[in-house]
């Protein structure tokens, strides 16, 4: 039986680039809205007609900021959505906004038009922190949204916050988290600061101008947001995301299970027919492309690739061990016809004899110190080249 497909729809436009963004997202032209939109709805035309049979259980729309656009062009896309394909009566269909581009008559129409889960990006209570990341918002804007979007009735809803923002201390996000927790949100998605090549803060941590937090205060942070998250209610389902029991994000539990789907929309990254491919990435090539071109599927979809059996298996390896109930040795055998103890026996002991990994019954799993080391570990995880970037040193352990 096939599962529901998921769809996601990319808008790569913001208000202001953000200091450390490397996503595919531009500051915002409005007079290119409804030229994106109206081509947007051509490859959802596209791609439905070649999803006949298949029942969409999860909608997502991210970004860039999708709450930059009127709030009419995000109902005519989810209309032209319902009218195409067969999405699920109880499927999980979500917005990502920003405060300072979000109006409260905008959470009346996403709700009118069948959207049900709101992302807002908050990033820290703190605005001292909030102009250093090159946010466009204050704390006391986001408040001002998030009360809008419970008026209009939204119950699920998730706030997304970045740790180790250069100048924060564990002070500041304790406060942070605090503020957060207060309002009872049902999910909550915590991420690292990554200093991206490309953005503003990569030139300035080059130049030396950014004071990341140290160590220590890393730690504290880690500890602190485990502890407080746990005993407020929230249970931890991946590496950087915790949600209320029943909140978890389903579209993205998707993605970490290897659920199909496909992206629509500039740059957007499809996984449909055992192969993964992105839509172009280029904004003026995808504003001029024909979808009666017989050619259009070149034009469209680049990169498309079709995985190894190497690949397949470390993909499952990453992406379940993002989740905090792991990954099945029945399924590995089930899907590669060989144990995984046989694949990756030697690493799988290696970090169970670290505690950084626990087997119980047939599952293995990330301890929470492994979690707050999962990179080191995901890159021992590869098949097709020897890597020696990986090793856990000593503090780690
Ligand atoms: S709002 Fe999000 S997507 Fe837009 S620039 Fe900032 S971090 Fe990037």
């Amino acid at each position: 039986m096939m599962t529901g497909l998921e769809l996601y729809i990319h808008i790569p436009f913001c208000a202001k680039k953000c200091n450390y963004c490397d996503f595919l997202s531009f500051r915002t032209i409005p007079s290119v809205h409804t030229a994106y939109i109206r081509k947007l709805k051509e490859e959802i035309a596209y791609c439905a007609a070649k999803c006949e049979g298949r029942s969409v259980s999860s909608i997502y729309i991210g970004g860039g900021t999708p709450s930059v656009l009127e709030a009419e062009l995000i109902e005519s896309v989810m209309n032209m959505l319902f009218e195409r394909f067969c999405v699920e009566e109880d499927a999980e269909i979500s917005i990502e906004c920003n405060p300072g581009s979000t109006l409260r008559h905008k959470f009346a129409a996403y709700k009118r038009c069948g959207i049900n889960r709101l992302s807002i990006g908050l990033q820290s209570a703190n605005n001292d922190e909030l102009r250093t990341l090159g946010r466009i918002h204050s704390f006391e804007e986001f408040l001002k949204c998030y009360q809008g979007a419970r008026m209009e009735g939204f119950n699920n809803i998730n706030v997304d916050l970045i740790n180790c923002i250069p100048g924060q201390t564990a002070s500041t996000w304790k406060k942070t988290l605090k503020n957060i927790v207060m309002l009872k949100p049902e999910h909550i998605s915590v991420y690292n600061l990554i200093i991206e090549p490309g953005t503003p803060f990569f030139r300035m941590n080059e130049d030396g101008l950014l004071e990341l937090p140290d160590e220590e205060t890393d730690e504290e942070i880690d500890e602190f947001t485990r502890s407080y998250l746990k005993q407020t209610g929230y249970e931890r389902y991946e590496i950087s995301n915790w949600s209320k029991p029943s909140y978890e994000c389903r579209h993205n539990i998707g993605y970490w299970t290897e659920r199909e789907y496909l992206g629509m929309g500039l740059g957007a990254a499809s996984f449909f027919d055992g192969m993964r491919f992105s839509d172009t990435s280029d904004l003026q090539r995808y504003l001029e492309l024909d979808f009666s071109d017989p050619d259009i599927e070149k034009k469209l979809h680049i990169e498309k690739k079709e995985l190894s059996r190497e690949e397949e298996m470390e993909e499952f390896m990453f992406l379940g061990l993002r989740m905090t109930r792991g990954i099945s040795a029945t399924d590995f055998l089930v899907r590669f016809k060989v144990k995984v103890e046989s694949v990756y026996g030697d690493k799988l002991k290696k970090f169970t004899d670290l505690k950084l990994m626990e087997k119980e019954g047939y599952r293995y799993r990330l301890t929470e110190r492994g979690m707050d080391v999962s990179n080191v570990i995901m890159s021992e995880f590869l098949l097709s080249e020897e890597n020696d970037k990986g090793e856990i040193s000593e503090d780690e352990k």
